[in-house]
Parts: structure tokens; C-alpha cells; sequence
């Protein structure tokens, strides 16, 4: 995958200097929350019935935990980090799932502490750590389905095979552990909604097999996230990609409860990260172009997450030479894109980045001393401006 380049005029650019200009401040990632909220009531309305969970290690970030909570949004968190980011927000701890499959022992303490009581578990170890808690936690069972359509296929490291469910649950049931559904997570940026309809089709005849045999009921399933997000190859009409999901969950029995942890599709169009061309050279008749922001910064996405964000730059001119948008650091790894031809940029100039709201900021470094990206926030909401 590449990024895709678009040349604007420099009238366009405006709106990112006043920004850059009024935070005094560059590199930023702009927070759109009117396009977060956008966001989670597009899924809401596409998923009438399932209730939302942001996984926030997506974006954690307070305000969007703000924006998203004032529209009724649950969380789902991972760590004691973010138990402590979800402290600070009026959100119920009721409405929060923690949904690591692996737990340090501080972990569960810090949860519970907080007064998240689902957890999620996929091997008889992990069942165990919850002995000592049976009285105040109902556990999900992760379940596994790979994912090779999905550019990251999280179910080669988590989840139980759908085989092994019934023996899982019935170790609980012996040590007196509360089980009540069934999750999985297909994969993020998953291309289309097969792998989550064949995996919620599975999960159902498992809860319909148990409900048949008199045992305890698996009241909840959790369909996960890897929600797709548009990063410039056309708009994802996520109607569209939900619409098979709904006819899968119409087949569930009406006993179960069904909840999704959707993190990229929320987070990742709300922010646009803003550079600054810091220098450029003439290199082996390239121009190379070193910005303030790069792989090991928000850009660290191309990296971790192997997305690739679509870029835009500002220039009136039409005459263009080959090009090279490099990060800031020492290092040469750090390289945003390369083989482009663009329009002559100068020092000072912007480089834009669009749909930088998901696994950007969140596995920024500041590596070689080049601090992160400052976080600036558009269109809070109205009462959040009135007092603040
Ligand atoms: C990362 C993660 C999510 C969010 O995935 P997206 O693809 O960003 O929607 C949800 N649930 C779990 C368990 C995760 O690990």
C-alpha cells in the first residue's frame, strides 16, 4: 500500500496555518469531535440494537472519551492505564469491558478496583486468575477465527478454536465462574463483513447447542471491532458493510444480548495531522523534504499498523519534480513517502494528513527528541464550549 498525494491550492492550506498559528505549535493532529460523534452515530444507526464499546486503545485520548461518552458510548479497555483514562469520565463503570485476554494480576485488580466487572478470557489459565473474583465478575469466552482478508489478523494471537468452547465453559462452571457469551474480534480494517457474518453464524450454533442441551445460557456475544475506515480509497459506506451483519443477528436467538468493540472506524477519520516542512535538500536531483512529524511520530501507524494515510499538499504551481517526505529523525527508516512528484514546497510549508485518528498518536515516540504531535480540538461540543 502507498500513500495517496493530492496537490491543493495554497487557499486551502489556510485553514491548517490558523490552526498551527493559533496553538503556536507544529506538529498537530486536529480532533474533529463533530466527525467522532458523526462517526459513532453512523455505526449506531447501521447496528440498531448493539451496544457500542470504544476500544480505546485506538485513540486514547480524553476528549474523544468525552465526546464519545456524551453520546452514550460504553469502553472497552485493555489495560490499567486506560481503566485510569476512563476513571476521569462520566461513563459508568457498568458500561465498560475489559477485554485483554491475557491479564497481569494488576490488571484485574485495577478494573475491578475501577468497577469493571466483564472480563475477557480464552484458556483455562486465564479462567483461573478469576477464582478469587467468581462472586463479582461474569467472564466472555474470546473465540478464534482467522482473518486473512484483514490487514491485521488478530485472531492468530487471541481466542479459543470453536471446538474448544464447550470444554473452556465447562471449566468455569467448575470453578463456579460466571460465563455469560461468547466474543471474538475478526481482524482490523477487515476488507468486507463475511469473516464477522461466518463468525457470528458459528457463535450462534454454539449458543443455540448449549441452550438446547438445558445448560446455562450464553445471554451476551460480543461481535468485536475491525470496523473499516476510509484511508482515501473511496468512502466506506459502512450501511452497506453492516447490512449483512444485522441479517446474521437477526438469526440469534432473542435471549442474546449482542455488544461490539469498534475503535478505527470511530477514531480514525476524526483526526488530520498537520507538519511543517523544518528543511529539504537537493539529493541526487530529489528534493527531499524532512517535516516535523514522521514514522516514529503519528506516522508510526505505516509502521505498527501498515496503513497508509492520504496525504495533501498546498501549491499553485503545476511544474513538478520527483520528491521525498521524510520525517524529522536521524534515523532513515524514517521516510513518510517517496517516488512522488510534486510541486516545489519551500520551508514552512504543511503537509496534511487525513483520516490520523486511529493507531497514530497512540504509538507515537518521541524518539531522537522530537516531541509528539500537540493535540488541538475543533467543533466540541456546544455545552463543553459554553463552560470551558
Ligand atoms: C484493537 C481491538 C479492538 C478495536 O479494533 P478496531 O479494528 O480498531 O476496531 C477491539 N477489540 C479488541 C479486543 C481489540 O484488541
Amino acid at each position: 500500500m502507498a500513500n495517496t498525494v493530492k496537490v491543493s491550492p495554497t487557499a486551502d492550506a489556510e485553514y491548517y496555518r490558523t490552526l498551527s498559528r493559533e496553538s503556536g505549535f507544529s506538529p498537530l493532529l486536529v480532533l474533529d469531535c463533530e466527525r467522532l460523534r458523526q462517526q459513532y452515530r453512523s455505526l449506531v444507526a447501521a447496528l440498531p440494537g448493539v451496544d457500542m464499546y470504544y476500544a480505546i486503545k485506538s485513540l486514547p485520548n480524553m476528549d474523544v472519551l468525552h465526546t464519545l461518552a456524551a453520546e452514550g458510548a460504553g469502553f472497552d479497555i485493555a489495560t490499567s492505564a486506560e481503566a485510569e483514562m476512563l476513571a476521569q469520565v462520566a461513563v459508568s463503570p457498568r458500561h465498560t469491558i475489559h477485554t485483554h485476554p491475557i491479564k497481569r494480576p494488576r490488571d484485574i485488580i485495577d478494573a475491578l478496583r475501577y468497577g469493571c466487572t466483564t472480563f475477557v478470557v480464552d484458556n483455562p489459565e486465564e479462567i483461573a486468575k478469576f477464582e478469587p473474583y467468581r462472586q463479582r465478575v461474569s467472564l466472555l469466552l474470546r473465540v478464534s477465527f482467522r482473518s486473512p482478508s484483514a490487514l491485521v489478523d488478530l485472531s492468530r494471537k487471541f481466542g479459543c478454536a470453536p471446538q474448544e468452547v464447550d470444554t473452556l465453559l465447562d471449566e468455569a462452571a467448575r470453578l463456579g465462574i460466571h460465563v455469560k457469551g461468547l466474543s471474538f474480534h475478526v481482524g482490523s480494517q477487515s476488507l468486507d463483513s463475511s469473516q464477522q457474518v461466518k463468525a457470528i453464524d458459528t457463535c450462534n450454533a454454539l449458543i443455540r447447542a448449549r441452550h438446547a442441551r438445558g445448560l446455562p445460557p450464553l445471554s451476551v456475544l460480543d461481535i468485536g471491532g475491525g470496523f473499516p475506515a476510509s484511508y482515501g480509497q473511496g468512502e466506506v459506506d459502512i450501511e452497506a458493510y453492516c447490512e449483512p451483519i444485522r441479517a446474521a443477528l437477526d438469526r440469534l436467538p432473542e435471549f442474546v444480548n449482542v455488544l461490539a468493540e469498534p475503535g478505527r472506524f470511530l477514531s480514525a477519520p476524526s483526526m488530520t495531522g498537520v507538519a511543517t516542512v523544518m528543511g529539504r535538500a537537493l539529493r541526487d536531483g530529489r528534493w527531499w523534504y524532512y517535516f516535523d512529524d514522521g514514522v516514529y511520530g503519528s506516522y508510526s501507524g505505516q509502521l505498527f499498523d501498515h496503513t497508509h494515510y492520504p496525504l495533501e499538499v498546498f501549491s499553485d504551481s503545476a511544474e513538478r519534480f520527483p520528491s521525498v517526505l521524510s520525517g524529522p529523525t536521524c534515523d532513515s527508516i524514517d521516510v513518510i513517502a517517496e517516488d512522488l512528484e510534486l510541486p516545489e514546497l519551500q520551508i514552512g510549508d504543511l503537509l496534511v494528513g487525513h483520516s490520523m485518528g486511529a493507531y497514530t498518536a497512540a504509538s507515537a515516540t518521541d524518539f531522537n527528541g522530537f516531541p509528539r504531535a500537540r493535540v488541538v480540538l475543533v467543533n466540541q461540543h456546544m455545552d463543553e464550549a459554553l463552560t470551558g
